[in-house]
C-alpha cells in the first residue's frame, strides 16, 4: 500500500474484543489504514466515542433505536458521519466500492451476511467470525475466490497455518491438495493448538458445576463471552477444525488438535521431509490483526516480543473427547457434510446463550448440540445462502424447543 493511498477499511463489530484490538493496530499506522465504517450491534455508549475518534464516513447499529440514538448524539455535536441500521447497512458498508479491506469480527450467525457480502464484492476480509465459514463453508470458499477476494485469518491459529504455510499456497488462494499436487509443497499435517480452556484438568462432575463467570474467564486471552465458553467446552478448537478444513482444503484426517496450555505456539504444519514448522508469539490477537492486515508485509503490532526464557517450557496433551464431547461433535459434523456444521454452529449458539442466561448446566451445551443434530433433517444441498438460512433457522427452533421442554 502506498503512502498516498491508506487502505479503506470496514470494521464489523467494532466494540468487541476483535474491534478494539484492529484499532489498537490501525491506530499505530495512520499512513496506511483509514477507518472508513464501523459498526456494532446496540451498544450506543461504547459506539459513539469510536466515532468521535474515527470519524468513519458510515456506523452501523443493528436496529432503528440503537441507531436513532446513536445519530441524535453525533448531530447534537455536529458530526457528519451517516448512521445506518440493520442487515442493510451492515452489507453497505461491506460492500462499498469505496471499502478495500473488510475486518469481519461480528460473533456468531449474525456475521455471514456482511462477510459473504465482502467475499463477492472481492474484498481483502480479515477473517476472526469464524462461524460465518462453519455455517456457509464451501459456499464462503468459493465465493471468495470466484471474486478475487483476499481472506486473511485472523483466527491466532489460522493466521499461525497461514505464516507456515508456503508461498504457492498463500500467494494464489490455492488449497493444499493443489498445492502438493502442482507444486509439490509436501505438507503433510496440521497441528491446531488449543489452550485446553480454563477447565483442561476439571472432571466431569466439576465440569457441571461450572458457572458462566468461571467459563468466561480465560487463562491466556482475553475475549468475548461466546468465544470464552466455546473455547472451556472445546467447542471452539471443533469451530476452529471446520475453519481449517474449509481455508485450507485439507482432509480432516491431516489436521491434528494438540493441547498447548501455554499458547505459545499458535499451530504447526509438518511436511514431507520431517520439517514441523510453527508460529510463536505471545498470545495477543494484534499480531495476527496486524500480519492480516499488512500482509505480505509486517508491521508492528504493539505486541511485546515473546521471552524465550520466560517460557522455558512447551507442554503438548491429546485432547480428552470424553470429558469435551463437542470436540468430537465437530469431527462427526464435519464427516457428515452438508448442512451438518451448519446446524452443528446454531444449536452451539443456542446452548451457549442458554448456559450463559442460567438455563442449562455446562455439560448440557454438548447434549443440547448433540440432539440437535439428531433430530435435524441435514440436506445435501448448502449451495445457496437460502439453503444456510434454512437450516440455520431449523437448528435453532428445534435446539430452542428442546431446552424449553427439558430445563
Ligand atoms: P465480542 O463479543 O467481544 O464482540 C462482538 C462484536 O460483534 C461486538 O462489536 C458486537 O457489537 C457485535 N455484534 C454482536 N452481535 C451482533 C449482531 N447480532 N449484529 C451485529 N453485530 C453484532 O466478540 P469477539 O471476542 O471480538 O469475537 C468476534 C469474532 O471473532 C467471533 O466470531 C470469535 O469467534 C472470533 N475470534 C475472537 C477472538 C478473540 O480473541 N476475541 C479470537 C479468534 C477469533
Ligand atoms: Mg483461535
Amino acid at each position: 500500500m502506498s503512502a498516498t493511498k491508506q487502505m479503506q477499511i470496514t470494521l464489523l463489530g467494532a466494540t468487541g474484543s476483535i474491534g478494539t484490538s484492529t484499532l489498537d493496530v490501525v491506530a499505530r499506522h495512520p499512513d496506511r489504514y483509514q477507518i472508513y465504517a464501523l459498526t456494532a450491534n446496540t451498544n450506543v455508549a461504547a459506539m459513539l466515542p469510536l466515532c468521535e475518534l474515527w470519524q468513519p464516513r458510515y456506523a452501523v447499529m443493528s436496529d432503528i433505536a440503537s441507531a436513532d440514538s446513536l445519530r441524535q448524539s453525533l448531530s447534537a455535536k455536529g458530526s457528519q458521519i451517516e448512521v445506518l441500521s440493520g442487515d442493510s447497512g451492515l452489507l453497505q458498508v461491506a460492500e462499498d466500492a469505496k471499502v478495500d479491506c473488510v475486518v469481519a469480527a461480528i460473533v456468531g450467525a449474525a456475521g455471514l451476511l456482511p462477510s459473504l457480502a465482502a467475499a463477492k464484492a472481492g474484498k481483502r476480509i480479515l477473517l476472526a467470525n469464524k462461524e460465518a465459514l462453519v455455517m456457509s463453508g464451501k459456499l464462503f470458499i468459493d465465493t471468495a475466490k470466484e471474486n478475487n477476494a483476499i481472506l486473511m485469518p485472523v483466527d491466532s491459529e489460522h493466521n499461525a497455518i497461514f505464516q507456515c504455510m508456503p508461498d504457492s499456497l498463500t500467494q494464489h488462494h490455492s488449497s493444499v491438495k493443489m498445492a502438493n499436487q502442482q507444486a509439490g509443497a509436501g505438507i503433510e499435517r496440521i497441528l491446531l493448538t488449543a489452550s485446553g480452556g480454563p477447565f483442561r484438568t476439571w472432571s466431569a462432575d466439576e465440569l457441571q458445576a461450572v458457572t458462566p463467570e468461571q467459563a468466561v474467564d480465560h487463562p491466556n486471552w482475553d475475549m468475548g463471552k461466546k468465544i470464552s465458553v466455546d473455547s472451556a467446552t472445546l467447542m471452539n478448537k471443533g469451530l476452529e477444525l471446520i475453519e481449517a478444513y474449509w481455508l485450507f482444503d485439507m482432509d480432516i484426517a491431516n489436521i491434528d488438535v494438540v493441547v498447548h496450555p501455554q499458547s505459545v505456539i499458535h499451530s504447526m504444519v509438518t511436511y514431507s521431509d520431517g520439517s514441523v514448522l510453527a508460529q510463536l508469539g505471545n498470545p495477543d490477537m494484534r499480531t495476527p490483526i496486524a500480519h492480516a492486515l499488512a500482509w505480505p508485509e509486517r508491521i508492528a503490532s504493539g505486541v511485546e516480543p515473546l521471552n524465550i526464557f520466560d517460557v522455558a517450557k512447551l507442554d503438548f496433551e491429546q485432547p480428552d473427547l470424553k470429558r469435551f464431547p463437542c470436540l468430537g461433535l465437530c469431527y462427526e459434523a464435519i464427516k457428515k457434510g452438508g448442512s451438518a456444521t451448519t446446524v452443528l454452529n446454531a444449536a452451539n449458539e443456542i446452548a451457549v446463550a442458554a448456559f450463559l442466561d442460567e438455563k442449562i448446566k455446562f455439560n448440557d451445551i454438548a447434549v443440547v448440540i448433540e440432539q440437535t443434530m439428531s433430530k435435524a433433517n441435514i440436506t445435501e444441498n448448502v449451495s445457496t445462502l437460502e439453503n444456510i438460512l434454512e437450516a440455520d433457522a431449523a437448528a435453532r427452533t428445534i435446539s430452542s424447543n428442546y431446552i424449553a421442554a427439558k430445563y
